[in-house]
């Protein structure tokens, strides 16, 4: 069983559009259970009832005609308890209701078991025989076990075949949802980026010249061949005759007229190399999974391997987009930001990500730069967006593909509204962020993901509260030397001076990995990442901190951050080594000054030794990011459990105030330098338990200051009380959207996340 559940998932996944996917699931379901009749009902959220949209076994005329409203019949049934139903004999079922349309005799026999995604019933699966008939239970499995598994492959195949179907008289209303990733409303086409030699992510884009792309196709065949038969040769002796003729096997595939043939046909017919190559050798692979012979099975993968070795050739000659449209809507598998840096920021209008969530590093870079993004958006059809034009809404994480005329219209409205909110924010760029009862809160910036890229809030904030190191590592091929750093950190330091400027050491791991330091862990973010990284590696963690400091000499507005704290001993070990880093380059004549030291709070065992922890240093900074994911036990960027991510949830509200209090004992400052410092909702419950200063994205600080020019010191710590009443993070959401609504703030409840 398990088998045939994993080859009709596969085939399903590659179908191209809905009707084919429901296709393959009726008939190999019928198959496999033996059942008379098989037929998936599809749930209509719009109308309100399951619409029989595919059926192997009952009249074919009956698809998309027969209607089941919402709590009729047993298909209703299964949808309202989310759970089989497995009838021996249904017609003498109360919920039973006969349809003459189907052209169905009274079958007894029945098995329906819900499709479900997100908790929400998308469907229904039946099984059903004329006979009496109580399916086994391993039956019942393997169709729940199916339905769960098709769930995704079904939304795919859905938004595949609206991008097959559309036509401009009749573009889509319906969005696709995803995360919220970086609010703002965008409005452009699609380009889609892929890592090089991975043939799946390959998308298709039209060519300019199918004779030009038909021969960097072949001369990449043409080298693929010269590679194997290099590769022959060299087994000539090791090898016997047998077992080489595996080579003779793929040199003839090179040469045959369904790869080759079939894949310059796609070129000719418009799409570009790569595309048709994608297309074309998938095609093959399927074929040969399909088949019930082992052997033969086996050579899928040989084909996807040669069309992967082909890529990596045409890679090498096909130019990658070097002219990236107006408002170009960056969309991907797994948007790096490595791929966010190479559009020219006056062209990126937005990013979408089939992975991800709000947390990844990549939406806190699109947030640091203002561009509005969605993660997540899994039922994406990726390779097939390019050229679409999008219209991305970041605020509640939704995108819509070729958009009707309306949608347009009503969100060209939203993103001026966007517009005019920004200029009006422009009107506090010079004054105080300072509440209507006088206190001060300053307000510092997050940068170093991609700081070259933007100036934003580099006027406006009272210094640099989180510089990010991760990415002049992230972008060689070898860890950089200590004077390219020091040139590196020197530019951040003079540009904010006299201003403080707070330099985290290394976070690497993680979902951020360098290049060249490859760690493979099952769990990066428990694994080997931060600070844990820099003290089994000093000389990585001395060459930087010298660069830090020997950046410093002469300006004095250095302060030095640890980043993933778990144990004091790690404080204590890094002392040490900074330390050593000082005195060596005292002792070399370099004139550096000891910085002041911080550590994160963003693991729950340092807010438990806090105490500990502020005896040793001499300011806390806390990262809500991963103090989130760590005390909740939710991947900040994984898209299924997004949901249950939520920085206001009750449990990090008092670990903050634990952490307040405890540095508060030894006269120690917090900052907050997660993202939650940036929402200007949750800025004001901060406020209200007394932390001394918020760092955010550059997007963030007028919004934040806003408010808190706004908002009293009194109320906020009245809100805060409330809030700490709350048992659910909702509640608490609610609570502040009411609060800043009362204040005639509530557009910024949109625009602040
Ligand atoms: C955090 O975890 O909140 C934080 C600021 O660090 P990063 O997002 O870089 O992990
Ligand atoms: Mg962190």
């Amino acid at each position: 069983m398990l088998e045939t559940l994993h080859r009709i998932v596969k085939e399903v996944n590659a179908a191209s559009d809905l009707e084919q996917a429901l296709a393959i699931i009726v008939q190999e379901v019928k198959q496999a259970v033996q059942a008379d009749v098989c037929s998936v009902y599809l749930t209509d959220f719009e109308r309100r009832d399951h619409v029989l949209k595919a059926t192997d076994g009952l009249h074919p005329q009956a698809v998309d005609k027969v209607r089941l409203p919402y709590h009729r019949g047993l298909i209703g049934l299964v949808c309202e308890r989310a759970e089989p139903v497995n009838l021996a004999d249904a017609p003498n079922h109360k919920r039973y209701l006969f349809t003459h349309e189907t052209g169905e005799t009274s079958y007894k026999g029945f098995l329906g078991v819900p499709i479900i995604q997100n908790r929400k019933v998308l469907g229904v699966l039946v099984a059903r025989q004329i006979d009496q008939r109580s399916f086994e239970d391993n039956e019942v499995t393997f169709l729940f076990t199916l339905a769960a598994q098709l769930a995704g492959a079904i939304t795919h195949a859905q938004a595949s075949g609206n991008l097959n179907t559309q036509s401009d008289l009749a573009p889509p209303k319906r969005f696709l949802q995803g995360q919220p990733g970086s609010p703002g409303v965008a409005l452009g086409t699609a380009v889609v980026v892929y890592p090089p030699a991975d043939l799946e992510a390959v998308p298709d884009r039209p060519s300019k010249d199918p004779d030009e792309e038909e021969d960097a196709f072949r001369t990449a065949v043409a080298a693929v061949v010269q590679d194997l038969m290099a590769i022959e040769d060299r087994f000539e002796e090791s090898l016997p005759a047998e077992d080489r003729a595996l080579f003779e096997a793929w040199l003839m595939m090179l040469g045959s007229d369904s790869l080759i043939g079939n894949t310059v046909r796609r070129i000719q017919q418009g799409n570009w190399a790569p595309g048709a190559l994608r297309e074309t050798f998938q095609e093959h692979a399927r074929i040969f999974e399909n088949m019930e012979d082992i052997y033969l099975r086996e050579r899928a993968s040989d084909v996807l391997d040669l069309g992967r070795r082909i890529l990596m050739h045409l890679q090498q000659k096909v130019a990658t987009l070097d002219e990236y449209p107006e408002n170009t809507i960056l969309v991907g598998e797994e948007v790096s930001a490595m791929q966010l840096a190479e559009v020219p920021r006056e062209r990126l209008a937005g990013v979408v990500s089939a992975s991800g969530a709000s947390f990844s590093h990549v939406a806190i870079l699109a947030r640091a730069l203002e561009v509005p993004a969605v993660m997540g958006m899994s039922n994406l059809p990726v390779s097939r967006m390019e050229g679409h034009f999008l219209i991305l809404e970041g605020y509640l994480g939704r995108i819509y593909v070729s958009p009707a005329p309306s949608v347009i219209a009503e969100y060209r409205r939203l993103a001026s509204e966007d517009q005019a909110l920004y200029q009006e924010l422009q009107a506090d760029k010079d004054l105080p962020c300072e509440t209507t009862d006088g206190v001060r809160i300053p307000l510092y910036l997050n940068t170093g993901l991609l700081s070259e890229l933007s100036n934003q809030g580099m006027a406006e904030s009272e210094g640099v509260g989180l510089y990010r190191t991760e990415l002049p590592f992230m972008v060689r091929d070898s860890f950089p030397g200590e004077s390219v750093q020091v040139a590196n950190y020197r530019k951040v330091l003079k540009m904010f001076h006299p201003r403080p400027v707070i330099i985290r050491t290394l976070d690497i791991g993680g979902d951020k990995p360098l290049p060249y330091f490859p760690v493979e862990e099952s769990n990066p973010f428990l694994g080997w990442r931060g600070i844990r990284i820099s003290l089994d590696h000093p000389e990585i963690f001395i060459t930087q901190v010298r660069a830090i400091l020997r950046a410093a000499i002469d300006l004095n507005n250095l302060r030095l951050l640890l980043p993933m704290i778990s144990h004091v001993q790690e404080v204590d070990d890094a002392m040490l080594l900074i330390q050593r880093a000082h005195d060596e380059l005292l002792e070399e004549g370099y004139q550096v000054k000891m910085p002041k030291v911080g550590v994160m709070i963003e693991v729950p065992a340092a807010v438990y030794q806090v105490e500990a922890l502020a005896q040793r240093i001499d300011f806390l900074s806390v990262g809500t990011n991963d103090l989130t994911q760590y005390l909740l036990a939710v991947d900040r960027n994984n898209a299924h459990v997004a949901d249950i991510y939520n920085d206001l949830h009750p449990a990090v509200l008092r670990a903050l105030i634990q952490i307040i209090k405890g540095a508060g004992q030894y006269g120690k400052e917090v900052s907050v330098c997660g993202e939650l410092a940036g929402n200007p909702a949750a800025a004001v419950l901060l406020l209200g338990m007394g932390v001394n200063s918020l760092s955010m994205n550059g997007g963030s600080l007028l919004r934040v200051k806003w408010v808190l020019r706004s908002f009293s010191h009194s109320r906020a710590k009245q809100l805060l009380q409330t809030a700490l009443r709350c048992e659910q993070a909702g509640e608490i959401v609610n609570l502040l959207s009411n609060a800043l609504e009362e204040m005639g703030l509530g557009g910024l409840m949109r625009a602040g996340r």
